[in-house]
């Protein structure tokens, strides 16, 4: 299988950045991956002045998939997510929900052992592997790897996670994806910054969808189809990600568009993946077993 070194990364998502690989449709791929500080904070009483905090959020890649054009439908499919043995954790002053609660730059670095994190002599998480960063190149201008917006990028949806699938437009020949970030578990929201950050490596199948038809960036998994929006208040994306699902509904299963906003209202939950980035982003969730009673499959 192919597989991407994690040395061959980038810090911006962009159009003209060269592919390190290249891919036919349908191929699967290991993408290896740096934790978000670039494998760079190993102690917590290493000397942190040493740490190069302009080298955040790597991506690996970007992959050149083969034959995709602008405005196709790019799936990427989880298949595997497995991370090293230790996890880190930033806090510090101004950044996050609890921005005014620090003095000065806190880290933490958290062993794992049997699949959970040590967090403390009394807590002990079990871990839930999934993808931050993941996304394509952006139409124009290059996307730093922490902001998240049309392109993917840094969505921090915890529902990106083995088994899930991600579905992305492409906007340029190739698509361009790359990803990094992988956090062992993180809560919605990401209130002070970090997940569980972990060096890592995660397999994915990619396929090229022509002529398809699906908000992006969503995201499916087992139980759930999921519309996310990135904006620069949590009001606006939590309209928009609303409203993505509802269109989603009403043109492509028989649902008039009363019953479609009654049934977001009754059974759609919306939910913050994160407050803490340069763009704010949520998502709609809803039962993917609506779908199936209206006879809809996904591609
Ligand atoms: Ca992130
Ligand atoms: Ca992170």
């Amino acid at each position: 299988m192919k597989r991407i070194e994690r040395d061959k990364c980038i810090l911006e998502m962009s159009k003209d950045h060269e592919p390190v690989e290249n891919i036919k449709s349908g191929e699967t791929i290991i993408f290896e991956c740096l934790d978000c500080y670039g494998g760079q904070i190993v102690r917590e009483d290493q000397d942190m002045s040493k740490v190069d905090w302009a080298f955040n959020n790597p991506s690996t890649g970007p992959l050149y998939i083969e034959g995709v054009k602008e405005g196709d439908i790019v799936k990427i499919e989880i298949l595997d997510i497995k991370v090293e043995d230790k996890g880190v954790m930033t806090s510090r002053p101004g950044a996050g929900a609890l921005k005014d609660k620090w003095d000065k730059l806190e880290c933490s670095v958290i062993p794992i052992e049997n699949n959970k994190a040590i967090f403390n002599d009394k807590i002990s998480i079990p871990l839930d592997p999934m993808i931050g960063v993941i996304g394509l190149a952006p139409k124009n201008e290059s996307i730093r790897n922490s902001t998240p917006d049309y392109h993917g990028g840094n969505m921090d949806c915890k529902r990106i996670s083995k088994g899930s699938t991600v579905y992305l437009k492409s906007n340029v020949e190739g698509g361009l994806l790359s990803m990094g970030d992988i956090h062992g578990v993180m809560g919605d929201g990401e209130v002070s910054i970090s997940g569980l950050e972990m060096n890592g490596e995660v397999e994915v199948r990619v396929t090229v969808l022509k002529d398809y038809k699906i908000p992006t960036p969503s995201v499916l998994s087992e139980d759930l189809f999921m519309t996310i929006y990135s904006a620069k208040t949590l009001d606006e994306a939590a309209v928009k990600a609303t409203d993505s699902m509802f269109e989603f509904l009403v043109e492509n299963i028989d649902i008039s568009r009363k019953e479609a906003g009654n049934l977001l209202s009754l059974i759609g939950n919306l939910r913050i993946n994160q407050i803490v980035d340069p763009l704010m982003t949520v998502r709609m969730e809803l039962e993917k077993e609506i779908f199936d009673k209206y006879s809809y499959s996904f591609k």
